[in-house]
């Protein structure tokens, strides 16, 4: 049974007092707490396994590759895509300026929405760069009267959630590539890549709730791209003349990746399905809803959206008359 107290005791971190009070966590749309179960893979792997991948045939390092690569289906099987479609980077930021630096598009479209991450490594590779106001997914919920690129861009740049406002911009009509940042959708939404229509797609283990310093970016057609970064583990053969590479994704994976995060990010999704993702994303459009109406209740705050919609989002921006963000988290943290 879904049973939110309960599963409190899955998270050491809550047993601390902050400020005398007992930790409430609110800004997991920054990270979220990692539950003792993620954290114990992370100590297992280093405990019982650690070796390098793809690198030698003792029996840690084949443990550590076949872990890995397990962990690599578990993802895949997460978002509905195929393993060899799902490339490990360091984060939602390091997807992006992958696609960014292997694709080079010459135009691209980002939307007024957009995290910087998915907006500034953009900005500087393409020649064309516009910015469009998205429309909120669902029009009986919206009232704003929104736009779409004005130009055809090479590529498109759209997030699946916002990380200030939650609201969730519909993906607009296009010829272009587009690249979905979905480093918040991921964590309220089940997300099936066969029926979103998008080329690539990406978001980072830390927020729900895997560890730091891994990143998923799945791509349509990942043997399309040239490699992003050279050195080991990305290559077939090295002469001196010329170098040849593997096959994706591990072309797209040079160095050693982060093994450890990998693994106990199967742990995590593993937890998350356990828990229901459903439950999860009910309790926390419940509580959305609950924090939406108690602030309504004070004429001085108003809720930040880009849109008009009043739909309650399960992230909450809000200002305060008269008063500094910065003072109003330093007196809501005390
Ligand atoms: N996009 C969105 C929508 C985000 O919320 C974040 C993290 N706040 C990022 C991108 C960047 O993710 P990371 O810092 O893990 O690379």
């Amino acid at each position: 049974m879904f049973d939110p107290k309960e599963l409190k005791k899955d998270f050491p971190i809550l047993n601390r007092e902050i400020n005398g009070h007992p930790l409430a966590y609110l800004d997991n749309a920054a990270t979220s707490q990692k539950p003792q179960a993620v954290i114990n893979a992370l100590s297992d792997y280093y405990s019982t396994i650690n070796a390098n991948v793809h690198r030698g045939i003792h029996t840690l390092s084949e443990e550590a590759s076949a872990q890995y690569e397990a962990a690599r289906a578990r993802v895949a099987a997460f978002i509905n895509a195929k393993p060899e479609q799902i490339v490990f980077t360091r984060g939602t930021t390091d997807s992006v300026n992958m696609i960014a630096s292997t694709l080079r598009p010459k135009s691209v479209a980002a939307s007024l929405l957009e995290h910087h991450s998915n907006f500034v490594p953009w900005q500087q590779v393409a020649e064309d760069f516009q910015v469009f106001i998205p429309q909120a997914r669902s029009k009986t919920e919206c009232h704003a009267s929104t736009a779409s690129p004005s130009n055809n861009p090479d590529l498109l740049a759209i997030t699946g959630m916002s990380n200030v406002t939650g609201e969730i911009p519909q993906i607009p009509e296009t010829n272009a590539k587009i690249f979905l940042d979905a480093a918040q959708l991921a964590t309220h939404h089940q997300i099936d890549v066969q029926s979103l229509n998008v080329d690539f797609l990406t978001f980072s283990a830390h927020k729900i709730p895997g560890p730091n310093g891994l990143g998923i970016l799945c791509s349509k057609d990942p043997d399309a791209l040239p490699p992003y970064q050279f050195g080991g583990g990305m290559v077939r053969q090295v002469t001196s003349q010329e170098t040849t590479f593997a096959p994706a994704p591990g072309r797209f994976e040079a160095g050693t990746p982060n093994i450890a995060a990998a693994i106990a990010f199967a742990t995590a999704l593993d937890y998350l399905e356990d828990v229901g993702l459903k439950n999860i994303a009910d309790h926390s459009t419940a509580l959305a809803t609950q924090a939406t109406e108690i602030l309504n209740q004070f004429p001085q705050i108003t809720i930040q959206k880009l849109t008009k919609n009043t739909t309650p989002t399960p992230i909450i921006s809000f200002t305060i008359d008269g008063v500094h963000p910065h003072d109003i988290s330093e007196i809501f943290n005390q």
